[in-house]
């Protein structure tokens, strides 16, 4: 037992070296990732659930690393909240957004908003708001361009900062989402007060429609919170007919999902907006 306990912990630290090499790694290659033009936006469209018109896009980062490969949000993000380096990466997003709704206004003549997503740490930030003002500004873009998720943990960790720092964005006409919703823990009071338009009702209760009963309970339960509070409500991570019919009849307002289209680089998305005005 006692040598067996050894090897144990043996293997597991060895693993735990692995891992923070990989993360050493990870962070050094980071350091000129930017620089080295790896990062690239992707673009999921969203859909009016009703009558599936296209709404917007959502942007999602991608990391292209020559030896890497592509590398997955959830494994440099969160390293760079830690870092620090998240700051330069959000304002290269905010401005790769905005540059692309001026871009694809220009080619089709077609106002397209699109969301992308707050990181805590942008939302603690002082300089936030004229950033965001500045790129706006910037791309001439009017009310309703540009639309910012703040997952629900991010939000309800300090909800008075927050609501502070929703409530001037809400002001300057960006509309504003609260992403993840039923992974974290709002209390409904903070949820009545906070100044968002959105609710995305998380991947992980639209992906048991059909198959759980207890998560189209919190589907429904969700969709008709959402609008008593008067907020809109996207399903994200609607993958099968099934499940978007269901949403549909539910009086869910938005779909996204893999069904309806995948993150795609910007000159294949482009190809969801000329099906929208073909339509
Ligand atoms: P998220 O904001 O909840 O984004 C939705 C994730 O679900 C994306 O993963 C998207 O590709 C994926 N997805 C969309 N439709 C489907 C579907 O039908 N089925 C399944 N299984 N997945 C679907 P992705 O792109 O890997 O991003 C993961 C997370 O990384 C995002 O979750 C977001 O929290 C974060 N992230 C991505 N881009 C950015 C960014 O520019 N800034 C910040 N701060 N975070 C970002
Ligand atoms: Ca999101
Ligand atoms: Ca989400
Ligand atoms: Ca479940």
């Amino acid at each position: 037992a006692k040598s067996s306990g050894r090897n144990n912990f043996q293997f597991y630290s060895g693993e735990m070296n692995r891992a923070a090499l990989e993360r050493l790694h990870l962070e050094k290659e980071m350091r000129s990732a930017q620089d080295l033009g790896q990062y690239q936006l992707y673009f999921q469209p969203k859909y009016s659930a009703k009558d599936l018109t296209l709404i917007g896009f959502e942007a999602l980062i991608r990391w292209r690393h020559p030896t890497l490969g592509m590398v997955p949000p959830l494994s440099f993000i969160p390293i760079a909240e830690e870092n620090g380096m998240i700051s330069q990466i959000g304002l290269w997003v905010l401005e790769e957004a905005c540059k692309q709704v001026y871009e694809w206004k220009k080619t089709f003549n077609y106002a397209i908003p699109i969301a992308i997503n707050l990181s805590a740490y942008q939302l603690r930030s002082t300089t936030l708001l004229s950033e965001v003002n500045a790129v706006m500004q910037r791309y001439e873009l009017s009310v309703n361009d540009l639309e910012l998720e703040i997952t629900e943990s991010v939000a309800m960790r300090d909800p008075n900062a927050c609501i502070g720092q929703l409530n001037a964005l809400r002001i300057m006409g960006v509309q504003l989402a609260i992403d993840d919703f039923g992974t974290g823990y709002s209390s409904l009071s903070y949820l009545k007060v906070m100044p968002v338009h959105t609710l995305k009702l998380d991947k992980s209760f639209v992906n048991d429609i059909g198959q759980d009963q207890n998560d189209e309970v919190i589907c429904i339960a969700a969709i008709n919170l959402a609008h008593s509070l008067g907020l809109k409500v996207v399903a994200e991570g609607v993958e099968t007919v099934e499940q978007q019919t269901f949403l549909v009849e539910n009086d869910c307002d938005i779909l996204q999902g893999y069904l309806l289209g995948k993150p795609a680089p910007s000159e294949e998305a482009k190809q969801f907006i000329l099906d929208a005005i073909k339509a």
